[in-house]
């Protein structure tokens, strides 16, 4: 007898995600947090990719959208020191919402307190063991240390993981020595802010708005005459390690900027600081045994604006696999895939942003002539599509069994406007109670005949759509298409078909 089904390490973004997948999929979680209450470290600024679509189909976009200033629907994405202006496409491949992370995890925390979830906040797991049957976790809780025991532990607990350690799972890649640093910050009065932003400092002289570069680094000065608060940025290479969790100080910024200029530039009170260093890294393993991994625990990228999309699709991609596993029902190898894809995803993902590292970091004229080349390409609709897709995390298609799958099969289900018999309505709304769905978009009975077995698993719904992209679709709760039916597919090749892909995704009835 254990003490809980699903132990989630960390109530950071992915912990949060995973907790509230698993109560839609009806396991109660238990989820361990060493911080005693929600933090509010500025880390991300905002949430973009097909997570955001994936928030749709869970009914709550418009929650998230509220919560923001001005949702964006297009992003101007620096790709590496290219400008990915998505802003010019009518319909992008990605959109971005400005919300920072504070924000996004309390609301994530509201969903998942709604959703029945309980976080234990003061509890730290110290150690993490597994044998056949179990995983025993020491914690070190605010009345002293204790030991659970679960089926599972998914390992939620960041760059740093301690769950990943225990497990013993390699965690290859580069560090990166750019060290970025961001502030948006008051200026005392003995600075100037010049008509054109320079700042005119005493002691030194004109600081110019824009990029400097020196041979120590880069610095960013962004400021209006009207305005006493400036965003300053400084981009140095230097050796030392940070926790992102250790909050930026007003003077570790002031030394950077000496070091990268040579100017003491007087500061006054910051709004916002904080720091970022770059990883590539990637978990050889996303599962051993009972341990999984999810999130920065899995990967660490080295640019920006991805992380959170990566972490919180992991999230949703394990979720309904392990409930599977949980009420006793998942075929053979269900939660194996959970690596198979999510690597896969997570590699598309270093692609690109080790890409961006040698677009940032090429200083000579080989280097400006590629990102110009780069830039010249991106003009153009079709590569700024695919680039988008590649940056939203949406290209990604997962393998599907079978001899010959469908091209929809392994993609993200497209939201379709869905005529029935009980009205309109949408994949989006069909896909919130995150159960699987077989969509009838042909009225073709054999195949809903051949899903009865499967009615307590999966949902059947017939409907007609206008351009209608198969006869059927059968879509997992992570919203990909498991199969679908070719149009006018003959009965007895799509009947099998559709049985086979109910017992490899959902269990034998
Ligand atoms: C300055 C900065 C800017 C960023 N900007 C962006 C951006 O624009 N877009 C983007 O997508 N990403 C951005 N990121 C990255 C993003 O913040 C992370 O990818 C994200 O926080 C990862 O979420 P996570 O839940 O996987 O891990 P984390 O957020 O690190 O959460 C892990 C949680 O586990 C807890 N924990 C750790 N160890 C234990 C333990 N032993 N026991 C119990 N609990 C434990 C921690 O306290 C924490 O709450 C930025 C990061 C930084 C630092």
């Amino acid at each position: 007898m254990v003490d809980a089904d699903v132990i989630v390490v960390g109530a950071g973004p992915t912990g949060l995600m995973l907790a509230s997948e698993l109560r839609l999929a009806g396991v109660r979680p238990l989820v361990l947090e060493r911080q005693p209450a929600r933090r509010d470290t500025p880390k991300a600024g905002g949430l973009g990719g097909q997570i955001l679509q994936l928030l749709d189909y869970r009914g709550l976009l418009e929650r998230f959208e509220a919560a923001c200033t001005d949702p964006v629907p297009a992003p101007r994405f620096p790709f590496g020191g290219v400008h990915l202006d998505l802003t010019r496409l009518t319909d992008p491949p990605m959109r971005a919402l400005p919300l920072p992370q504070p924000m996004l995890e309390r609301l994530l925390e509201e969903r998942a307190g709604e959703l029945g979830v309980d976080i234990d906040r003061g509890h730290e797991v110290a150690g993490v063991s597994q044998d056949d049957g179990a995983v025993i976790v020491d914690v070190r809780g605010p009345d002293g240390p204790y030991r659970v025991t679960s089926h599972y532990l998914v390992g939620c607990d960041g760059a740093r993981s301690r769950v990943r350690d225990r497990a013993g799972i390699p965690f290859p890649g580069t560090t990166y020595p750019e060290v970025n640093r961001l502030a948006q910050i008051t200026l005392p009065d003995t600075v100037a802010v010049l008509g054109n932003g320079d700042l005119d400092v005493p002691g030194f002289g004109v600081i110019p708005a824009g990029f400097t570069r020196t041979d120590r680094g880069l610095l960013g000065v962004g400021a209006t005459p009207t305005s006493k608060v400036v965003s300053l940025y400084t981009i140095e290479d230097e050796t030392t390690e940070y926790d992102d969790d250790t909050p930026m100080t007003v003077a570790e910024l002031q030394g950077s900027v000496r070091r990268v200029l040579g100017a003491d530039l007087p500061l006054g009170e910051p709004l916002r600081l904080s720091r970022f260093t770059f990883k590539a890294r990637q978990a050889e393993r996303y599962r051993d045994g009972r341990i999984l991994l999810a999130g920065d625990a899995a990967h660490l990228f080295p640019a920006t604006g991805v992380a959170l999309n990566a972490g919180m699709l992991d999230a949703v991609n394990l979720a309904w696999k392990l409930a599977a596993d949980v009420h006793g029902w998942a075929p053979a190898g269900l939660l194996d895939t959970y690596h198979d894809e999510r690597q896969l995803a997570g590699a598309r993902t270093m692609l690109h942003t080790q890409a961006q590292v040698a677009l940032r970091r090429g200083h000579d004229p080989a280097a400006e002539a590629l990102r110009q080349v780069l830039q010249e390409l991106l003009v153009d609709e079709q590569p700024l599509r695919r680039m988008g897709a590649l940056v939203a995390g949406s290209d990604t298609r997962y393998a599907m069994p079978g001899a010959n799958p469908h091209a929809l099969a392994g993609t993200f289900a497209a939201d379709l406007t869905l005529h029935t018999d009980r009205g309109t309505t949408t994949v989006a709304e069909l896909m919130h109670t995150a159960r699987p769905l077989l969509l009838d978009l042909a009225d073709r009975p054999e195949l809903r005949e051949r899903a009865q077995s499967w009615r307590q698993r999966v949902e059947v719904h017939t409907a007609q759509c206008d351009d209608r992209p198969a006869d059927a679709l059968l879509i997992r709760p992570d919203a990909h298409i498991a199969w679908a039916a070719t149009i006018d597919e003959p009965a007895d090749s799509a009947g099998p078909a559709l049985r086979e892909a109910l017992s490899g995704w959902f269990g034998t009835p």
